[in-house]
């Protein structure tokens, strides 16, 4: 097989030119980072979960009519995406209190916002990804006002969906991360979802014991990573009942642990 070619590198995907004109291969690896990267490591199975946990999302995102990247899924760690020039926005939603918003603000974790929150950060790794207001992306000219409009409704739609979805298999939707992408149609630029939507940027708690089932195991040194996001991948039905006897689940994580 001829050797593709590499698009990009991240920091969790690569992207590969895909078989057609205006189509990506989006492979997931096991990598994981925190802090700007400062902290790295792997999540062993990792990239097959995110890839799984993904295809789920987007899948039924583009059914409830949000337009999104994701054409189809091809293999244990790649799916076919349309190829979009990325706005250079981190869009990140909050329901509860959380992580920087915490830190930042002294609300302490687990308080319930009583609206929902929109932050936006300029993607760029050499800063930091600062957080932004509205004011210095139509300033700079990352965003026109029509995209942010765009982005802000989708955002919400996201939210009450994946606010339902996860509800029912007894989650909690803390705070997760979007991204979006300029779908080039001749001369007019659409809005659509891009990159991902998996436990690397998301909160998930358990709804009763406010188990952490997201990247925070890894940020926090918490121990269990892998079977956190396979605890999600099942919730949402997507292992086959019994292919949890392959890992520790998180039961047995602790167990092991003395707790
Ligand atoms: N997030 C992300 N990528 C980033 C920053 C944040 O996916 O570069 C996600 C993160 O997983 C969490 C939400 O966005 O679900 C809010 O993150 P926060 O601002 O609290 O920052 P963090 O504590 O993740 O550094």
């Amino acid at each position: 097989m001829s050797r593709r070619r590499q698009i990009y590198e991240g920091k969790a995907k690569i992207l590969y030119e895909g078989p057609e004109p205006g189509t990506l291969i989006q492979y997931f690896k096991d990598d994981a980072t925190a802090f700007n990267a400062q902290k790295r490591g792997t999540i062993s199975g990792k990239g097959v979960l995110n890839n799984r946990i993904s295809e789920h999302i987007f899948t039924l995102l583009g059914q409830i009519g949000v337009p999104t990247h994701f054409i189809r899924r091809l293999n244990m760690r790649e799916q076919l995406i349309r190829q979009v020039e990325i706005i250079p926005i981190e869009v990140v939603v909050r329901n509860v209190a959380a992580g920087t918003l915490s830190q930042r603000l002294g609300i302490e974790e687990g308080t319930q916002l009583p609206r929902t929150i929109i932050e936006y950060y300029y993607k760029d790794d050499a800063l930091g990804d600062p957080m932004v207001a509205d004011e210095h992306i139509a300033c700079f000219g990352w965003a026109s006002q029509e995209e942010m409009n765009d982005i802000a409704d989708m955002a919400v739609r996201v939210n009450d969906f994946l606010c339902g979805l996860f509800a029912a298999i007894h989650i909690r939707l803390v705070d997760f991360k979007l991204e979006f992408g300029r779908l080039w149609e001749n001369d007019y630029a659409r809005t659509i979802l891009a990159d991902e939507i998996s436990p690397d940027g998301c909160r998930l708690w358990d709804m009763t014991t406010n188990e952490k089932l997201d990247k925070d195991r890894f940020r926090r040194d918490l121990g269990g990573e892998a079977e956190a996001y396979q605890e999600v991948a099942r919730r949402l039905g997507l292992l086959p009942e019994g292919e949890g006897n392959m890992v520790l689940d998180l039961d047995q994580h602790r167990q092991r642990r003395g707790k």
